[in-house]
């Protein structure tokens, strides 16, 4: 289990003091100058040291990302974009770090947009998230009071702003190039790539646009050098994350931890167990909304990392919001649920989202009922094959792979049905 002295995230539970001077005692903002004396290069080569992979689902290196931007300038401004979007179902461990340890993620910004040369970062923060972006953005007045923000920001030497811009509730926004259309006033319509943000990004300038908790850690990472981060973990899995742990556990949280910590590892220490035992264990998503459901069985001994839950289970870490259902779930209707949150968030743009979204969700709410042939099953995993890799975003794969799941675990679940045509209301 991960040991206190190495949570990056000091104060997730909101227990302390999380204005400038409570996270400056936690040991933030300590020595931030000097980081960014230490020049460009040496910042990404660290962050590439570390191992760190994208916290926003796709697992993406961090560092390796970083280093896609331009090394000099053509006359346009770079920027960061940070996606606090967090709008996956499941997915609620960014707005801990907004509500409670801001401070994390503003140091974050500052050096990792100097890392980029950026002169300016933005926040998109998820509409929904009122007291979150309240938090944030009094612990970014705080910064500028103290000069750790606008010129010479924290006496780096950095001239540097931050913004946070409230978005209006569209999951569709949380698509990285959907944020940069949205960023720029019009509608949260995905982009064709390329060219991607890298190249031409936010008003057409340079842009990476980041995970808040991916962000987050850099300070800490830097500070207590890349080898310490990359000893949590399997290879090519490195560090801490959080976990949001949420369903039919004893006591639901989110939690930083060790990466490839085992699921039952994970439930037992901070969730209390699952509810009813573990043979009442009926299925987990592991990592949030979007990814193939996997069987409970399969889970207990489960490695908590991308590497092992898409290679050896078939689905993936996602966010590492994990969903736990216990054997009172009716997992048919719990799939359901999530194909008409995804046709309801399609943004309609590509043929196969916008028609195969609705008709996936429709042929899931007869399947829920039991009023489907059997041949059906075969017709509909067939058609999240055509809308899975054939549309412009992410949101096609996410409104397929769930559905994917259902069928390659719970085939037998879905023909009792259909064979008792049992109404569930
Ligand atoms: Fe829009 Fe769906 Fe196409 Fe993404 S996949 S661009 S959400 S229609």
């Amino acid at each position: 289990m991960l040991q206190d002295q190495d949570r990056i995230f000091t104060n997730l539970y909101g227990m302390h003091d999380r204005t400038l001077k409570g996270a400056q005692s936690r040991g933030h903002w300590d020595g931030t100058a000097k980081i960014i004396q230490n020049g460009r290069d040496w910042i990404i080569d660290q962050m590439k040291a570390s191992g760190l992979r994208g916290r926003g689902g796709a697992g993406f290196p961090t560092g390796l990302k970083w280093s896609f931007m331009p090394k000099e300038s053509d006359g346009r401004p770079a920027y960061l974009v940070v996606n606090a979007d967090e709008s996956e179902p499941g997915t609620c461990k960014d707005r801990e770090i907004m509500r409670h340890d801001p401070h994390t993620l503003i140091e974050g910004c500052l050096i990792a947009s100097f890392a980029m040369q950026a002169h300016a970062c933005y926040i998109y923060i998820r509409g929904e998230y009122i007291r979150e972006k309240e938090a944030l953005q009094n612990a970014i007045d705080e910064a500028y009071d103290a000069g750790l923000l606008g010129k010479n920001a924290a006496g780096s030497g950095w001239d540097f702003d931050l913004y946070l811009h409230h978005g209006a509730g569209a999951y569709i926004c949380g698509e990285e190039t959907a944020l940069l259309e949205s960023l720029e006033g019009k509608k949260g319509m995905p982009r064709m790539k390329p060219p991607f943000p890298a190249g031409a990004g936010l008003y057409g300038c340079p842009t990476t646009v980041n995970n808040v908790e991916s962000i987050a850690v850099v300070p800490t990472i830097l500070r207590r050098g890349p080898e310490w981060f990359a000893g949590f973990g399997r290879q090519n899995n490195a560090g801490t994350k959080l976990f949001a742990v949420s369903g039919h556990v004893n006591n639901p949280c989110v939690v930083e931890e060790a990466m490839s910590i085992t699921f039952e590892e994970l439930i037992e220490k901070h969730c209390g167990g699952i509810r009813g035992g573990w043979d009442n264990l009926l299925a987990v998503i592991p990592g949030g909304s979007s990814v193939p459901c996997v069987r409970g069985e399969k889970m207990k001994d489960a490695i908590m990392d991308f590497d092992y839950l898409r290679g050896e289970l078939g689905s993936g870490l996602g966010t590492a919001a994990v969903i736990v259902m216990d054997k009172n779930t009716d997992i048919i209707k719990a799939i359901w649920r999530l194909s008409k949150f995804y046709k309801h968030e399609s943004c309609g743009q590509c043929t196969p989202c916008r028609e195969g979204t609705g008709w996936m969700m429709r042929v899931m709410d007869r399947l829920v009922r039991g009023d489907a042939e059997a041949d059906e099953i075969d017709m509909l995993f067939d058609v999240t094959k055509q809308v899975e890799g054939h549309t412009i975003c992410a949101l096609g794969d996410a409104a397929a792979w769930p559905i994917q799941g259902l069928i390659r675990n719970f085939r037998d679940e879905i023909e009792d049905r259909i064979k008792s045509k049992r109404f569930v209301a």
